[in-house]
């Protein structure tokens, strides 16, 4: 049996190696030519989304956002090669109503539906360490199991569709304000006359430090804010944050301006940089911060 696979970035091209490690015949759809390090020889990258879908009985799909799947397996026609009774698994981090609303287009198709946003970065990934908060019908859940395994160390059952992607953007949303607040922390305690290191030290003595700070520490203090997880993507899970809070009415009021400084954040050079950079973004004269 061969497996589908949609998306080669950051997340992508490190979870298809953990499926493909199951030994079967792997076919890796990227839109953008792509150059991988230590692909396993019975993974095959194409360029043209079909592929990835014909003959396949799961497809993974692992891209940018909701605009991204629709492109990749409804306007381009992938989904129409699909078998009947073959099943897609969304990974990617997408909006509720648009989880729900990609399940509907897929399952109108007589193929079926697993959201399986993620939790955890690249070094997870790679580990096959992530967190899957798994939503779809019971049974075509449990066929993707096996290969969900291989990528996830904690797999969370959620019911239904529409549920994995509203307990991903919770947590993003706290991630993101943590990552915020921690910027707006150092860029104070800059003007305060305290180096970053300094800083840390102390915060990090503190029982406010959780471990997404640990895991930044390193990046912050060397400047390197090579992208893990880019500040693009989560100024869009703050912002699909928000619709489903509006939608819900739930009271989240820090959200809305969290949100539009990850949009202030990521309209320019920062978008593509690690959210650590959120660090330096707070502290760069450059930036209107009112
Ligand atoms: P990424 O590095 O930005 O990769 C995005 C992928 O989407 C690439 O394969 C890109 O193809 C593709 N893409 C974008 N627009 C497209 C379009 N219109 N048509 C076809 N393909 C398109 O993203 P990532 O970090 O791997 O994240 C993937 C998803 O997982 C996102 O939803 C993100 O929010 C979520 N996520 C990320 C992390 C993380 O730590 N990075 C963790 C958990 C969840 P090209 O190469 O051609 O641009």
């Amino acid at each position: 049996m061969t497996i589908g696979w949609m998306g080669l970035g950051l997340m992508g091209e490190r979870m298809v190696k953990r499926v493909a490690a199951l030994g079967e015949d792997v076919i890796a759809y990227n839109r953008s030519p792509k150059t991988i390090q230590d692909l396993p020889a019975n993974v095959r990258m194409t360029q043209n989304p079909l592929e990835a879908v014909q003959g396949c009985r799961f497809t993974f799909v692992m891209l940018a956002d909701a605009g991204a799947v629709e492109a990749a397996l409804f306007d381009s026609g992938a989904i129409d090669a699909a078998g009947t009774g073959s099943i897609v698994v969304n990974m990617s981090t997408v909006g509720v109503e648009d989880s729900i609303r990609l399940a509907a287009r897929v399952e109108g198709r007589g193929v079926g539906y697993v959201e399986s946003p993620v939790l955890g970065t690249t070094k997870p990934a790679e580990e096959g360490k992530l967190v899957a908060l798994v939503a779809g019908r019971e049974a075509i859940v449990e066929a993707a199991l096996p290969y969900l395994r291989t990528m996830a160390h904690v797999i969370h059952r959620l019911g239904n569709v529409g549920n994995g992607a509203a307990m991903k953007l919770m947590v993003n949303y706290l991630l993101a304000t943590s990552m915020l607040s921690l910027g707006e922390a150092l860029a104070f305690a800059d003007r305060a006359g305290f180096d970053v290191h300094t800083a840390l030290d102390v915060l990090a003595t503190s029982s406010v430090w959780p471990g997404v700070y640990a895991g930044k520490r390193g990046m912050i203090e060397a400047k390197d804010f090579a992208p893990q997880f880019p500040v693009k993507h989560l100024a869009k899970d703050v912002r699909l944050f928000t619709e489903a809070s509006e939608h819900w009415r739930a009271r989240t009021p820090i959200a809305g301006l969290a949100r539009d400084l990850l949009r202030r954040a990521s309209a320019g050079t920062f978008a593509d940089l690690d959210m650590a950079a959120l660090s330096a973004w707070f502290r760069d004269d450059r930036q209107d911060q009112t």
